[in-house]
């Protein structure tokens, strides 16, 4: 059976048995795979150190004649984030891993990019590493037109049903011109400073997104307000 070898992230790990996990990792050429780590909870397991989230592993693994492969080695490179960062960081990998299903080639570029983008950004990091994140997943639109109609020349345009539509496609949550200019900035890499509401109006709007696709809220996502 052939041998493989991929950069990979850890998105989740299950027990499996006594002494085993299931992984699932999002590798940069060969998207999601699900691997067997056979042992990997013994205590003496070369698995058990390396077997880390959030940060750049470079794995091997032998496919499986049928089903699973198995994973047979993992160097486990630098963190991708600071400690301080991490809770946020697993809130990403919990969503990335309901974007990126088996078989989709995306994801590795997708995350690591959020995950830089959540690295970088001392304010509204998160906001701009998962707006990133859904927009590469296709469910995101520019924020200078309106969803439906493609008109731009509304002052006011709200967000409904997770998308941004002018006043004749339907209201909605009010979506301000200087707030979609925020968003637009900051998605650039440049500083802005939100106002709580804001911060608050953009939460909401992701919250919306991810709700319409079945994706169960994090922590970040979940209260109504910071
Ligand atoms: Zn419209």
């Amino acid at each position: 059976m052939a041998e493989m070898h991929d950069h990979a992230l850890l998105l989740r790990r299950i027990p499996y048995g006594d002494t085993s996990f299931i992984c699932h990792f999002l590798t940069e050429h060969n998207g999601r795979v699900s691997l067997m780590a056979r042992g990997a909870r013994r205590p003496k397991s070369a698995f058990r150190a390396s077997l880390e989230s959030l940060h750049a592993l470079e794995i091997v693994w032998r496919s499986g004649r049928s089903g699973m492969g198995t994973l047979t080695d993992v160097q486990r490179g630098p963190a991708y984030l600071n400690l301080s960062e991490s809770m946020h960081g697993l809130e990403l990998l919990a969503i990335a891993s309901r974007l990126f299903q088996e078989g989709d080639p995306h994801g590795f570029e997708e995350l690591v990019t959020s995950l830089h983008k959540l690295a970088d950004r001392q304010q509204q990091g998160l906001l701009v590493a998962v707006w990133h994140l859904l927009d590469s997943a296709g469910w995101l639109g520019d924020l200078s037109h309106c969803w439906q109609c493609g008109s731009s020349d509304e002052q006011a345009m709200y967000w409904k049903q997770a998308q941004l539509l002018c006043s004749s496609c339907g209201g909605g949550m009010p979506v301000s011109v200087g707030l979609r200019k925020s968003i637009v900035t900051v998605l650039s890499g440049q500083q802005v400073r939100f106002s709580i509401a804001d911060t608050n109006a953009w939460r909401d709007m992701i919250r919306q997104v991810l709700m319409r696709h079945d994706i169960r809220l994090t922590d970040s996502f979940k209260s109504e307000r910071l």
